[in-house]
């Protein structure tokens, strides 16, 4: 299997996911907290709104909206 590059650390893996292991406990706790986030809210968050309010960095939420992880955005 050829290495990949984290896309969330950056270190290079050999995994079929975009992240290295250390990074997919990581992101599927901020994909949990984005998705909690954006149940409650009642109106759609923006990103801004969304990356101050959970802590998850805009470039990583990007990447969950690419990826299709998070919903109703
Ligand atoms: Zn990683």
């Amino acid at each position: 299997m050829e290495l990949k590059k984290c896309a969330r650390c950056g270190c290079f893996f050999a995994s079929p996911s975009n992240v290295c292991c250390n990074c997919e406990s990581k992101d599927r706790q901020d994909i949990y907290n984005l998705n909690n986030y954006i149940v409650n809210s009642n109106s759609t968050p923006s990103i801004d709104n969304l990356s101050a309010n959970t802590g998850v960095s805009i470039k990583n939420i990007s990447r969950f909206i690419e990826n299709n992880a998070i919903s109703n955005l």
